[in-house]
């Protein structure tokens, strides 16, 4: 039953219980009034009296006057005065009532009233038996009146009593109905309100478990059921503050999988999800049951454990892990294995705050993916110094766009049948007051990093035409694109004003995209690159063979170019495969019509083997190493940016 029902019965049983009340009040007040009509028999007793009392004083009368006046004449007269009080009586009081529905009885109560003080003097003056028979005659008329009105006011008061009686019984019937439907509205209002109080108690348990789920989403991540960010912080907070002073350290995991992404992205975010799950079974596994384990945000998890011994405990403990994370997962039927990567940090050292501690762990973490991932590292000091460098670089790097300290270097790139120039790779530099020369290597990460790539890269590109546009017109600029700017939409627009304002040919414009920027290989990134081809600008894929080298991304977009990755040619005589893969992505190329470019050329052994091997295009430092555009040879002044 529902609230809205309940609440109407409640408000039906109300009212019946008003009604009844109301009703209620309305029969008592009419049982008073027949009770006070029943009052009305009294003048039939009245009546009766009247003639009973006017009978004794006629045979007291007959006795005085039979004993020839020597009766007691005070008996007469006594016998009299309470016959006329008698009939003095009957024309007041209840008697009232009956005169006013029965006008005749007036008439005979004033006669009655009359013959009796006419009477009065003859019993007044009573001295012999002529005296009596005088007042006997007297009083004679009136035996008549008074046995009729004494029989016709009986017969009224029957009339009456039985009418009355007929009312009360039928007033005692509604009383004890209504007092019936009291009881029955009280017994179901009790019963509604046992009800009620029923719904009410399993509305409040339901709220109760729907706040104690709400506190359980709020504090855990809904994949995995682990503790999620808020409650982990909280738990390290306390745990910080009740820590027992005994020697013993709290420590921090902080972990990382290695490169779950390509999960997600080559087999999809529902297989991604799974194989979360079962990692945060075996992280769970792997711990004490006195440790929290949180999922903190994607592929990141953290662990803190109870009071240890810092070393021997935390190096068992992430050896562990690192070997259960790292065993072969079977998910949906796909065989996946990854590694994870750990950053401890303890309390050792001194660090009370939970923040630091963290951020301890975060930099042990970055520490052991730099030393090749699938590892753990405890935090040192000087990994604080590292990210404080790593602070600086940010925000010289910040600076370095308004203090001119950014240029471009062009690298030329020669056709290996025209045996000529066809034209520069534009690669940025940072030459840094005192940092000196920075390498894109380092800082476009970076930027990446914190969100200026894209005024990055619309400076390189704007850079780029404007310079190309100044080279003969058969010269192509080509341009390294970040998988970041590639990914947030902002490039179409970029390009398309870039050649606007310097006028540049599209056809004489090149993008290099990496793998990295197509991982998601959906729709959408096939839209972009269409959009980007109907500008009329050209696409390269850079690096390629270092990556996924997915075929699929050669077959959803017909690239104009494939840029060998350099290690390949690097390797040419050191790695026999290296051969073999180059002629395999010529192959390719050919197949599609897309043009092979190889990177990284420094001998001539490397030029004829590449050249052998069909390479359409060639590029590295025998060729060229990259020159600011002043240097080029191409005469000429660079055009205003308009
Ligand atoms: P990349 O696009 O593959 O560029 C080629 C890199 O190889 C350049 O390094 C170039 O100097 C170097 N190189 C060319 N020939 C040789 C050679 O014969 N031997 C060797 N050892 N290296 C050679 P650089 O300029 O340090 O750039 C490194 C990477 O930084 C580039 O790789 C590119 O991915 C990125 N990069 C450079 N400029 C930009 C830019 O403006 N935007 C973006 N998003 N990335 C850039
Ligand atoms: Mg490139
Ligand atoms: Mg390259």
């Amino acid at each position: 039953m529902s609230f809205r029902i309940l609440k109407l019965l409640l408000a039906v049983v109300v009212s019946g219980f008003l009604l009844a009340a109301i009703y209620f009040t309305v029969v008592i007040a009419e049982r008073q009034d027949a009770l006070r009509r029943i009052s009305r028999y009294n003048p039939t007793w009245q009546a009766q009296q009247a003639l009973s009392e006017f009978m004794k004083l006629d045979q007291s009368l007959r006795m005085f006057k039979d004993e020839n006046g020597d009766g007691e004449k005070e008996e007469v007269q006594t016998r009299f005065d309470i016959f006329a009080g008698t009939i003095n009586s009957l024309a007041k009081g209840s008697f009232r009532v009956l005169i006013e529905r029965e006008p005749s009885f007036e008439r005979t109560i004033s006669k009655l009233a009359g013959a009796t003080n006419d009477a009065a003097p003859l019993i007044e003056s009573l001295n012999n038996p002529d005296d009596a028979l005088a007042a006997l005659q007297s009083l004679h008329p009136l035996q008549s009146s008074l046995t009729q009105f004494a029989a016709v006011t009986f017969r009224h008061g029957t009339a009456l009593t039985s009418d009355d009686q007929q009312e009360l019984t039928q007033l005692h019937w509604i009383f004890s109905s209504v007092v019936g439907f009291l009881i029955l509205f009280g017994l179901a209002l009790i019963g509604l309100l046992a009800r009620h109080n029923i719904l009410l108690e399993r509305t409040y348990r339901r709220v109760g478990n729907l706040a104690a789920d709400l506190t359980h989403l709020a504090h855990h991540d809904p994949l995995t059921g682990l503790a999620n960010r808020a409650l982990f912080q909280e738990r390290l907070e306390q745990s910080l503050e009740n820590a027992p002073n005994d020697g013993s350290t709290l420590a921090v995991l902080y972990l990382d999988l290695d490169l779950f992404k390509n999960v997600n992205d080559t087999l999809g975010h529902e297989t991604g999800d799974r194989l979360l799950k079962t990692v945060a079974a075996r992280i769970q596994a792997c711990v004490r049951d006195n440790s929290v384990i949180a999922r903190l945000g994607g592929d990141e998890f953290a662990i803190l454990t109870g009071p240890i011994n810092i070393v021997q405990e935390c190096t068992i403990l992430a050896s562990r892990i690192v070997k259960e994370i790292g065993s072969v997962y079977d998910i949906d039927g796909h065989e996946i294995i990854i590694g994870t990567s750990i950053g401890i940090a303890s309390t050792e050292l001194g660090t009370s705050s939970p923040e630091q501690l963290l951020k301890q762990a975060d930099m042990a973490l970055y520490r052991a993916k730099a030393d090749g991932r699938g590892t753990f590292r405890f935090f040192e000091p000087e990994m604080d110094i590292e990210l404080q460098a790593r602070r600086a670089l940010e925000v010289d790097l910040r600076k370095a766009m308004v203090n001119n300290e950014l240029y471009l270097a062009f690298q030329p790139q020669v056709s290996l049948q025209a045996n000529d120039v066809t034209g520069f790779e534009a690669l940025l530099r940072w030459r840094h007051p005192v940092r000196g020369s920075v390498s894109p290597v380092e800082f476009i990460p970076i930027a990446e990093d914190i969100g200026l790539i894209a005024s990055l890269s619309e400076w390189v590109i704007n850079e780029a035409c404007r310079t190309a546009v100044t080279w003969p017109e058969n010269m192509k600029v080509a341009v390294n694109i970040s998988p970041v700017q590639f990914r947030n939409r902002t490039l179409l627009p970029c390009v398309r004003k870039a050649l606007m304002r310097t006028g540049l040919d599209p056809s004489r414009l090149e993008l290099e995209l990496t793998e990295s920027a197509l991982l998601e290989e959906n729709e959408t990134t096939v839209t972009a690159l269409h959009e980007l081809r109907n500008l009329g600008v050209r696409i390269a894929l850079d690096d390629f063979g270092t990556g996924y080298s997915s075929l699929s991304y050669l077959r959803s977009f017909p690239f104009d170019k494939i840029k060998i990755d350099q290690s390949f040619v690097r390797e040419l005589f050191i790695r026999p495969d290296c051969m073999v893969i180059i002629r395999s992505i010529v192959g390719l190329g050919r197949g599609l019509g897309m043009s092979i470019t190889a990177e990284g050329v420094e001998t001539d052994e490397q030029l004829a083997q590449i050249r052998a091997a069909g390479c359409t295009e060639a590029q590295g430092y025998l060729l060229g190493r990259p020159k600011p555009a002043s240097d080029l040879g191409f005469s000429g002044t660079l055009p205003a940016l308009v």
